[in-house]
């Protein structure tokens, strides 16, 4: 089969993958995106039947195209899906789906790469790899082995109907794993939620989102993470129209929080005992974007509607004054567990020199450790907002720029090159 020549080869067309099109078309860099199922697959078939985005219709987009829906609103996984779909047609990005990237690697003493797929060979000079910040969950090695429970990952949730009849330990409290529970207790079903350390800033304050306040406040644009912070996540919702997540009023409301879970020993889970410190974490989390919101409108002399009902919290929910600290599965009538526990990427596939000794991706702003290849959405890429919808537009431009650059030096020629090329070139008559 004849091998397929292209500059830069870029693999996945989720976002990323279709702003690097974008960015690569803008610069005229010959380019295909190699997509194996379908563009922004996983927004249609890798979350929940209800997901609806985390940010508003205004915030939530790239810069060329906005939603069919009001700015305030939050749109459903699938219109997201049809957005990146539009958008790529929008440019008429090179995207050619149902082809997956098997191999690549770097040629031996010529320039580029051999890249093998379900349709054949590609040779690029660069490739980028844009497959997603969130491939492949994760589940904790404390999941017991027991088959009368049905254990999934929130990838693989879809909605209540899916679980057998009976409680459910939801295991992760991130903006997954909260809108998971909400959603099976609406739905009737007692509901365990186990708790661990989180960001919950307000749905709104004052009259503003709360993506529209972390933007005014620079801190999307956090260049690296606050330490300490590594394993805390942000626990957000856009269900029923955005509400904040107020851990209290979910257990008013009838789900049953505890700790980080611990272990399993003969069908009884324990969890530690850091509810309450993993609930006053967030309250802080919560209060301290308040009071920067206030010092901001204070500074800035803005008109914006006071709030003080923001900081009255609900009274502690039993629950939260006395930890449940241990639950026999079978008594509790718990049937299922979802593990709400987050996601790790593969780039088997990607045979390069550009991973460090725990097979993570090495690169600074995107570029990688092995010249001519590149990642793209990768969380803290450039900043806090790098795996968001809005923040991979940027990262995949600076990364373009990087390709075009590295082309300019590849097409110099010096004084007897160029005389050569002249020569060559028959004299017009
Ligand atoms: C539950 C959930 C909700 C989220 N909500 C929001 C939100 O509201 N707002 C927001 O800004 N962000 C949100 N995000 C974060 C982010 O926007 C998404 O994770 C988004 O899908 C990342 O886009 P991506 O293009 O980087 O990767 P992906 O969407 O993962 O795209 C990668 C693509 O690569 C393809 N691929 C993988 N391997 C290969 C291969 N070997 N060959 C060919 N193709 C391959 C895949 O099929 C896929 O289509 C959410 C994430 C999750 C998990």
């Amino acid at each position: 089969m004849a091998i397929e020549k292209t500059d830069t080869l870029v693999i996945g067309a989720g976002q990323a993958g279709v702003a690097m099109s974008e960015h690569l078309s803008k610069l005229d860099v010959p380019h295909i995106v190699l997509e194996r199922s379908r563009i922004a697959e996983r927004w249609r078939s890798e979350r929940w039947d209800s997901l609806v985005c985390n940010g508003p219709a205004w915030h939530d987009r790239f810069p060329g195209l906005a939603f069919d829906a009001d700015p305030d609103a939050f749109v459903a996984k699938e219109q997201v899906a049809d957005y990146f779909e539009a958008y790529a047609r929008k440019f008429n990005a090179p995207i050619r789906t149902g082809v997956e990237v098997k191999k690549v690697t770097r040629n031996l003493g010529r320039p580029g790469f051999t890249v093998e797929t379900s349709a054949g060979v590609f040779e690029a000079a660069r490739v980028v790899a844009a497959t997603g910040p969130f491939q492949k969950p994760v589940i904790p090695a404390v999941a017991p082995r027991d088959d009368r429970l049905l254990q999934i990952h929130s990838a693989q949730y879809r909605n209540p109907a899916q679980l057998p009849a009976g409680a459910v330990l939801v295991v992760g409290a991130g903006s997954s794993g909260v809108q998971i529970a909400d959603e099976l207790r609406r739905a009737g079903r007692k509901v365990y939620l186990s708790v661990g350390a989180h960001d919950r800033p307000p749905r709104a304050y004052r009259g503003r989102d709360f993506c529209w306040w972390l933007g005014v406040l620079g801190e999307w644009d956090a260049a690296a993470m606050k330490p300490g912070t590594e394993h805390v996540t942000i626990a957000v919702s856009g269900a029923r129209g955005g509400e904040t997540i107020d851990f209290r009023r979910l257990a008013h409301e009838g789900i049953t929080l505890v700790g980080m879970t611990k272990a399993f020993d003969s069908g009884v889970v324990s969890f530690q005992p850091d509810l309450a410190a993993n609930i006053a974490r967030g309250d802080a989390n919560y209060l301290a974007l308040l009071d920067a919101a206030d010092a901001y409108i204070a500074r800035n002399g803005l008109d914006l509607p006071q709030e003080p009902e923001a900081r009255r919290m609900l009274p502690d929910p039993d629950c939260l004054s006395n930890p449940v600290l241990e639950l026999d599965l079978a008594a509790a009538g718990v049937s299922s567990i979802i593990w709400a526990t987050g996601f790790t990427q593969d780039y088997s596939w990607l045979q390069v020199n550009a991973f460090d000794d725990k097979g993570k991706p090495q690169h600074q702003r995107g570029v990688s450790s092995e010249p001519g290849v590149y990642f793209v959405g990768l969380p803290w890429l450039t900043r806090r907002g790098s795996t968001f919808i809005w923040g991979v537009w940027h990262d995949a431009k600076l990364i373009a720029d990087h390709i075009a650059t590295q082309r300019k030096y590849a097409a110099y020629r010096d004084a007897g090159q160029r005389a050569q090329a002249a020569a060559a070139v028959p004299a017009e008559v």
